[in-house]
Formats: C-alpha cells, sequence, structure tokens
C-alpha cells in the first residue's frame, strides 16, 4: 500500500470542489467551434482568439465559454461586449460551448494553487505536468495536478494515467 499516494488521491478530491484555491496565469486551448478550431490564449495582457469574432471585436464566444467555465480560477473581470457584436447569439453560443467539453483541448497552462499552509507554482505544457512542491519532485504528480486533472476531465491530455 502506498500510503503517501492514497493520501494525495483523497487530497485531490477534495481540492477538485475547490477550484477557487487555483489562479489560473496563462492558458492555451484548442477550441473547436461550429466550422473550425480556433487557438485561444489568456495571458497577463488578455485574451486572444483565431476567429473571425475577436479580430474584429476582441470578444468571442469561444471567451466567453472560457470565462464561464473557468470563472472561479480566473480572478479576473470578464470581457465587455463590443460595440457591433452579435451578443445575444454569442451568449447563446457560449452557454452551449461551455456545456460541451469535448470542443475544449487545453495545450498549456500556469497557475497558482493555494494549498492548505503554501502557494504552490504548477504548469502543463506538451502532455506535461509540472509542480514546484516536493511531493511532485519525488513522484512526479501530486495533490494540485491531480486536483486539476479532475477539473479539466476531458478537456485536457494527459501522458500519465493516474489511476483511482
Ligand atoms: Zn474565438
Ligand atoms: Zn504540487
Amino acid at each position: 500500500m502506498d500510503y503517501g499516494m492514497i493520501g494525495k488521491i483523497e487530497k485531490a478530491r477534495r481540492y477538485a470542489q475547490e477550484p477557487e484555491r487555483i489562479t489560473l496565469l496563462s492558458l492555451k486551448v484548442d477550441f473547436r467551434g461550429d466550422n473550425n478550431t480556433y487557438q485561444m490564449s489568456m495571458e497577463e495582457s488578455g485574451w486572444h482568439c483565431t476567429c473571425p469574432g475577436f479580430q474584429t471585436h476582441h470578444i468571442c464566444p469561444h471567451i466567453m465559454a472560457m470565462e464561464k467555465l473557468l470563472r472561479p480560477m480566473l480572478k479576473r473581470q470578464p470581457l465587455p461586449y463590443a460595440p457591433g457584436q452579435n451578443v445575444v447569439s454569442d451568449v447563446e453560443k457560449a452557454k452551449r460551448y461551455a456545456g460541451e467539453h469535448d470542443r475544449i483541448q487545453f495545450t498549456a497552462f500556469h497557475a497558482d494553487f493555494q494549498g492548505t499552509n503554501d502557494t504552490h507554482h504548477f504548469s502543463f505544457s506538451d502532455g506535461a505536468w509540472s509542480c514546484n512542491c516536493d511531493f511532485f519532485k519525488s513522484r512526479g504528480v501530486c495533490c494540485h495536478t491531480m486536483a486539476m486533472e479532475r477539473i479539466l476531465s476531458g478537456m485536457i491530455a494527459v501522458s500519465t494515467v493516474v489511476t483511482q
């Protein structure tokens, strides 16, 4: 029995119910829209999306869907609607998209995790996790990465499978 690991899995399960502990600092996502797949990103400077709507209005239903989906982890104001934007249609789309997780694939993110005692920095890139906590350093997995894996279930392609 690996009691250390069992404890972390238990903690991850609890943390996954508390997404407000996480602050997303940046992210990269492939977003499958109705016609095309777009590359979307969020950084300190703001959101970006390769869809035509964003080029015109600097906001789009893909970003609005992510704002909805990730709200407790974003810690930033939603983008304001733009003049000329079809708000009714975009709100409807964003709502629908936010319920269709298979449209969304995270390719990378950086985030802070407010743990019980310390804040840890963790990230995901090219299918691999990273975290600066001690447990991760020795085991290559930790309660922070496992919690996020649960929260983003179906939206993140992990190369290491952690069993129940
Ligand atoms: Zn877009
Ligand atoms: Zn960790």
